[in-house]
């Protein structure tokens, strides 16, 4: 059997969450090009039981240990249950596992996806963390292992579509386009009555909570530069942004001589995650086609980086590098936390993450641990940073 007609065996981190399940959507889809050999999910004990079932997976994991009764009593046949981290690093070097897609919100990712770069698998990275805290530990020990970081983002994803391997020397630009989220229009002087409810309608994806008021600050954009800068080596100043309120063009890269290459399709997950599996091979599938004539119009507007000063941030944690841009993510996630709790103003969310960058003394060239260390200092930083906002 040649490689292109055997199943790509695919190992899902963060199998219960909306990107896990768009991924184990397209499993469904095409079961001739993706098997699924295991599964880990946080806490979901009784989702992550019924995928199992489903898929007849042999090896999962729950985050949680607490948990791991509910889903051994649930599951039917022989299977190996982990927790913890370390079981997210079974999981991810699961000897038949030809792909790991990485799906896991926070740090937590981190040490699963070098485990698994170090296993030799190529990985499939949908959580922000991997490349945002440790973009050049996760691309030198690629290069290293010659394996492949396949982006799963919609606007990595799109790159990578655009580029097609191209060396950074032919591109001039990396252009990621941004929804604007939900209040793009909205005068800056109402941004600070904006409330939890009005924060998590997004405009056009669903998606899981922080992620969705990462796009409504544009912290989502601002980490989608840093790890843009990574993933493809392009310096900070050749990472753009513009405004695509419609989300069709996923991204576009500018090339020396002008041409822009562009990624479209409708709004759907399924998309970036059948190409990082199937990649380098296109093939069909039951997703909707786009209908230009339904669309009618594309619109694209200059991001206002004055009123939302996250693209600022990340733009200078992504140009200063070392262990700056994991500050700005782990503050990020706590001002995040507190605003969805109703401790902070959605200002107060850039404000913090503004206030802990400014303390921070950034370490260049940082370790694993000091990368750890980084994001443990600005947890605890930015929490005691709140109460001022
Ligand atoms: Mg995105």
């Amino acid at each position: 059997m040649s490689e292109a007609s055997r199943p790509k065996n695919v190992v899902v981190l963060g199998s219960t969450g909306s990107i896990g399940e768009s991924s184990l959507k397209v499993a469904r889809d095409l079961p001739g090009r993706m098997r699924l050999v295991g599964l880990a999910a946080n806490r979901s004990a009784e989702s992550l039981a019924a995928q199992i079932n489903e898929f007849g997976i042999k090896e999962g994991c729950l985050f949680d240990p607490t948990g791991l009764d509910q889903v051994r009593a649930k599951v039917s046949g022989n299977v190996a249950l982990h927790s913890g981290e370390e079981g997210l690093v079974a999981l991810a070097t699961l000897p038949e596992a030809d792909l790991v897609l990485i799906a896991i919100v926070g740090v937590a990712g981190l040490k699963p996806a070098l485990a698994a770069i170090e296993a030799g698998k190529d990985i499939a990275v949908a959580s922000k963390e991997i490349l945002v805290m440790a973009g050049e530990t996760v691309m030198s020990a690629a290069r290293r292992k010659g394996v492949k970081v396949l982006p799963v983002d919609s606007e990595h994803n799109a790159i990578f579509q655009c580029l097609e391997g191209r060396s950074p020397d032919q591109v001039s630009r990396l252009i990621l386009t941004a929804s604007g989220g939900p209040f793009r229009t909205l005068p800056a002087a109402d941004l600070s009555g904006v409330t939890v409810e009005r924060a998590l309608k997004h405009p056009t994806w669903e998606m899981g909570k922080k992620i969705t008021i990462d796009s409504a600050t544009l912290f989502n954009k601002g980490l989608e530069m840093i790890e843009a800068r990574w993933l493809f080596d392009i310096g900070m100043d050749r990472v753009d942004v513009i405004v695509h309120p419609q989300s069709i063009v996923h991204s576009m890269v500018e090339f020396v001589d002008g041409s822009v290459l562009a990624q479209l399709s409708t709004t759907d997950m399924c998309f970036p995650i059948q190409y990082a599996v199937t990649w380098p091979e296109r093939v069909s599938n039951r997703l909707p086609p786009l209908d230009f004539a339904a669309l009618a119009r594309l619109d694209f507007e200059a991001p206002r980086w004055d009123d939302f000063p996250a693209l600022r941030l990340a733009k200078e944690a992504g140009s200063t590098g070392g262990t700056l841009p994991a500050v700005l993510n782990a503050a990020n996630e706590i001002a995040v936390s507190a605003f969805l709790e109703g401790h902070l103003s959605f200002p107060g969310i850039w404000n913090t993450v503004e206030r802990t960058m400014a303390l921070h003394r950034t370490a260049t060239h940082p370790s694993l641990e000091e990368i750890i260390e980084a994001d443990r200092w600005a947890r605890e930083t930015a929490a005691s940073q709140l109460t001022r906002t």
